[in-house]
């Protein structure tokens, strides 16, 4: 682990992050990277392991294959945020390995009318300068020749900006540089947050300390709902289960294997020498925020007769480990939640991402970064992102959610 926690508070900070994980740390990063912003910032992580945030938890993939164009634009900055990694955050010279491999999304059609789906979606994507080819039965099995195309109406494949990445080395990479640039992080939780006049002025904190911020930054995860009821907001975001497996094959694949999507919800991509995968439970309903088992028995009922389908020498196959996680998902539209509300000015939303965060947490930070130094968002505009169309409960579309 790098940096260590503080254990001295000042009275007072500028801004305020309730967790400490890739959105609390995305943020932290680039505020104290933000050459016109030159107040405090506090991080208060409980979970100084990070054991149990969802950031240790993910699948590490980045896209551009959104069909909200919002969501494109974020993953990009994501994308090049990786690419340039190492030229922007360093410590000392050194920043550490993201090992990126490109390798490209796939998403499968089993029937004309998704294909079509597919088709007039990679229209809109192209027009974004989106790196996507739709491909036929022939095409796909001629690119993979391990799969089996014959139920198969054709496919969206992405370029190679698309793949896979240590998120664990992102975030300790930005964790690291905001440490090295004076931001503060507590190993503390916030139990209350205190408001007057439409603003928060103080956070307590389990340990007994309070401290006063001039903005507090609900970068909590799936617990996101919980603090923002100690402000008397409704956050729709609750925690869903997602269970994650690594498997060996018996005859492995000698070519390349990009993060596939089956029209079932179930994807699988290589990991290094073994395979990844992991599915939509049914039902998908929320649970415990505590509950972080895994559902092993989703392997054999959900994932493996979907994969050995596309791929038959899958059909041999020996799961070697697999962890439970939590996707924080939001009831109305599956997207994140950015920026303030009407009713308390100072308080923002870094929350909902559901499958995303690690690739959208650069461009969030980036965003809240922005708001909070310039009252507006000055890179990518996402106030269509933001709490009133909770309040309003407008939702905004997204269909290619994994
Ligand atoms: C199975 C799975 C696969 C995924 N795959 C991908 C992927 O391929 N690509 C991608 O981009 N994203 C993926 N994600 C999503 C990504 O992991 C999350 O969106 C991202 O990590 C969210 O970061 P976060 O900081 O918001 O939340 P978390 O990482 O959960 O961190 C929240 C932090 O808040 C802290 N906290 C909670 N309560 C308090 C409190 N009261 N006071 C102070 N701190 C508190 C917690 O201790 C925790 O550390 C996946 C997620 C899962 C579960």
């Amino acid at each position: 682990m790098t940096g260590t926690p503080s254990t001295e508070l000042a009275p007072h900070y500028d801004v305020v992050c309730v967790g400490g994980a890739m959105m609390g740390s995305a943020v932290a990063y680039f505020l104290s990277e933000n050459p016109d912003f030159d107040g405090t910032v506090l991080v208060v992580e409980p979970d100084w392991t990070y054991d149990r945030a969802q950031t240790t938890r993910a699948q590490n993939s980045i896209r551009e294959q959104f069909t909200n164009s919002l969501n494109i634009e974020l993953s990009r900055f994501g994308i090049d945020f990786i690419e340039n990694f190492h030229n922007n955050v360093q410590v000392d010279g050194e920043s550490p390995e993201l090992n990126f491999r490109g390798t490209g999304y796939l998403f499968l059609a089993d029937d004309e009318e998704h294909y079509e789906q597919l088709r007039a979606e990679s229209i809109d994507q192209l027009a974004l300068d989106a790196d996507v080819t739709m491909l036929r039965p022939d095409q796909l099995a001629e690119r993979f020749p391990y799969m089996d195309v014959s139920q198969v109406a054709g496919g969206r494949l992405g370029g190679m900006r698309e793949g896979s990445f240590d998120g664990w080395a992102l975030f300790q990479g930005i964790r690291k540089r905001a440490i090295h640039n004076k931001v503060t992080y507590i190993h503390d939780t916030v139990t209350d947050l205190e408001v007057a006049n439409g603003r928060v002025t103080t956070v307590r904190l389990a340990s007994g300390t309070s401290v006063g911020a001039d903005w507090v930054v609900n970068t909590a995860g799936c617990h996101a709902s919980k603090i923002a009821a100690m402000v008397g907001l409704d956050l729709p975001v609750e925690p869903r289960a997602r269970t994650s497996f690594v498997f060996d094959c018996r005859q492995p694949i000698d070519s390349i294997v990009p993060l596939t999507i089956t029209p079932a919800g179930v994807h699988f991509r290589r990991e290094q020498h073994h395979y990844m995968c992991g599915a939509v439970p049914d039902p998908d309903v929320a649970i415990d925020v505590e509950d972080l088992d895994a559902r092993d028995d989703e392997f054999e009922e959900l994932i493996w007769p979907v994969i050995a389908r596309y791929v038959p020498q899958f059909d041999q196959v020996q799961v070697v480990t697999s962890w439970g996680g939590q996707y924080d998902y939001n009831t109305l539209d599956h997207n994140l939640v950015i920026g303030a509300s009407n009713e308390v000015e100072n308080f923002l939303f870094a929350n909902g991402f559901s499958g995303h965060g690690l690739q959208q947490g650069p461009a969030v930070g980036r965003g809240v970064s922005e708001l909070i130094t310039h009252g507006e968002f000055r890179s990518i505009d996402l106030r269509p992102l933001g709490y009133e169309r909770i309040a309003s409960g407008t939702p905004i579309l997204e269909n290619a959610v994994i």
